[in-house]
């Protein structure tokens, strides 16, 4: 027996052709199957995130979503530069902690990877994130009013929401994170908070799983135009930070019902080409 049928032998990844074991064998490192399932788990996750957003409308041409990498915890799993309904699980890189892309093959990275080496450096609470330039966030991130929570499918917001001012980084720029050093500030600014608003740009999303980042980011975009809405019409009563708390404990034990919808949803639908 060869070495490499030898390692196949353990590789689940290696008869199914996942990317993670063409990442594999490239490296030559053997896999259990464990591990391999586990890593396929979360490139379908991913692909099925990154598409479920566009089709909510909180990405569009533009936005990415990652995870933090089950059998390296210090890497994390993205796509490569690509419109987010069509990502499919050949395009997930996996990038180091320092946004490298180790299996990239000279595939085009997305410039604003610090956002996700940068915060999976500092959070390690953080599992899963998400960049998107969701309109509705955008008005709050220019304006004086900070975005609240004025219902329950949103209470995560009642942790409070910061506003990164790229200026007081980088000076006059393209208003991309594009280097580690913006990265790092902009991961200093959302602190242990589950969302940053990125002034004139769009909004960092963070979580503890994909579900729960995809169920936030769409929640944010919908808070947004909901408050936008409650404010023209007189004062408002935003949640309480204790009714807030509460209510993101139940968001979190229902948010796999929603997942599985919007999962669905995006499974029905042709594949991109
Ligand atoms: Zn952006």
């Amino acid at each position: 027996m060869n070495k490499k049928t030898l390692i196949c032998k353990f590789w689940l990844a290696c008869m199914t052709g996942g990317a993670m074991a063409a990442a594999a064998v490239a490296r030559q490192l053997p896999v259990p199957a464990a591990t391999a399932a586990a890593t396929d788990k979360v490139i379908a996750d991913l692909v099925a995130a990154s598409r479920i957003l566009a089709d909510l409308n909180v990405m569009d041409g533009f936005g990415h979503v990652s995870a933090r990498h089950p059998s390296h915890p210090d890497h994390f799993l993205m796509s490569r530069s690509k419109a987010p309904a069509t990502v499919t699980a050949e395009d997930i890189v996996e990038h180091d902690q320092d946004g490298n892309g180790i299996d990239a093959n000279g595939r085009g990275l997305f410039l604003e990877r610090y956002i996700h080496s940068e915060i999976y450096r500092t959070r390690p609470d953080v599992m899963a994130i998400v960049h998107s330039h969701s309109p509705g966030v955008v008005p709050f991130s220019v304006s004086q009013t900070p975005l609240r929570p004025v219902y329950h499918n949103s209470a995560f917001l009642g942790a409070g929401v910061p506003v990164f001012e790229i200026r007081q980084t980088a000076g006059m720029s393209d208003m991309l994170i594009r280097n580690a050093q913006i990265g790092k500030a902009l991961a200093a600014v959302l602190a242990d908070k589950p969302v940053v608003l990125l002034r004139g740009h769009g909004d960092v999303v963070v979580g503890p799983s994909l579900p729960i980042v995809v169920f936030r980011a769409y929640y944010t975009e919908v808070n947004a135009r909901l408050q936008q809405q409650a404010i023209a019409l007189g004062p408002v009563t935003y949640l309480e930070p204790e009714e807030a708390r509460i209510a993101d404990k139940v968001n979190e034990q229902v948010v796999m019902r929603p997942w599985d919808l919007w999962k669905k949803k995006v499974g029905e639908k042709q594949p991109s080409p």
